[in-house]
């Protein structure tokens, strides 16, 4: 039996084995783990998630949005593993570059390095190739502020429809983003917060006639278990966080939550299944509504991307 590496600290043995010291303490659930079991029931949760919200099919061309952080590059390294056993799949990766120099950069490369050691294919598209401006040239000019719109939301609307385009070139079936269990559960409750209309599940499988599904595996997976898989596997990814300031109502709702959870361990689960429980009896309509400009499905005449899109090189050219 192994010894815990710090001596006198006794932690007990892992509630799995029952072997090993664990490394990990869950505190909703009061499982310890060592270090194997807890890159064993790592990937067992995401294949869980999968099949619970079936959101991967066994012949699926997914497409995985890569960042260089942390969390996108955990769930490559984690469907590279589930994806040995579906011979059929296929697994693409696409980093977009928005145009934030060196910080982008640091991305691209380590993004690029662990691809090619997992024998992926990485897909690097551009702001600047795709709309013909990067997101430096929007902030810097003043344009970001003049249309009133956070970098952050010019960012995220337009990244999501490169993905979009990413996927339609490269014939994916579907596109898997790094969303985390906390991600999600912020997402809500900012649409909640701000009443916004339309709510729909997130990274949730939509069967809809030519519409790419987005899904997110790791929608039950909490962060401190990605930094710790990551950390254990050895993943490198980018520490530095992205130069723009952050919207500032979802940095309070990250810290209340953060706080919330740790003083109600279980929390962001039960607020997540019973959150989801309430949408689905929302009767979405099957018809989907498509842009004017790019034929991608909205729920407006003009999609939001296309809408930004317009309004950004109108301000360019004046
Ligand atoms: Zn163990
Ligand atoms: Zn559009």
């Amino acid at each position: 039996m192994d010894t815990h590496p710090v001596k006198g600290l006794d932690l007990g043995i892992c509630s799995n084995c029952g072997r090993r010291a664990p490394i990990y303490f869950r505190r909703y659930s009061g499982v310890k783990l060592c270090s194997t079991c807890f890159k064993e029931d790592f990937i067992k949760r995401v294949r869980r998630t999968i099949s619970r919200y079936e959101l991967l099919k066994y012949d699926d061309r997914i497409l995985v949005a890569v960042s260089g952080g942390k969390d996108s590059l955990v769930l490559l390294k984690v469907l590279y593993e589930i994806e040995q056993d579906f011979p059929r799949s296929e697994l693409l990766a696409a980093l977009i570059d928005e145009g934030i120099d060196s910080y982008r950069l640091d991305c691209s490369r380590i993004s690029r390095e662990f691809a090619n050691a997992l024998n992926i294919e990485l897909h690097e598209l551009s702001f600047r190739d795709l709309y013909g401006f990067t997101l430096n040239e929007v902030v810097e000019s003043g344009i970001a502020e003049k249309l009133k719109l956070h970098p952050c939301t010019i960012c995220g609307v337009l990244r999501r429809k490169a993905l979009v385009t990413a996927a339609r070139r490269l014939g994916a079936t579907v596109i898997a983003t790094a969303h985390t269990l906390e991600d999600i559960v912020q997402t809500y409750l900012l649409n909640l917060l701000r009443g916004e209309r339309n709510m729909r599940p997130i990274g949730l499988r939509r069967g809809a006639e030519n519409v790419i599904p987005r899904v997110a595996p790791l929608r039950l997976t909490p962060q401190r278990e990605i930094a710790l898989y990551a950390y254990l596997e050895g993943i490198p990814f980018q520490l530095r966080s992205c130069p723009y300031t952050h919207e500032s109502m979802r940095d309070e709702i990250r810290n209340f939550l953060t706080l919330y959870d740790y003083k109600y361990p279980g929390s962001l689960y039960a607020f997540l299944n019973t959150f989801e429980k309430i949408l689905e009896k929302i009767p979405q309509s099957a018809e989907v509504n498509r842009c004017e400009i790019c034929g991608e499905p909205t729920d407006r005449r003009i999609c939001r991307a296309c809408e930004i899109v317009l309004s950004i090189k109108d301000l360019l050219r004046n």
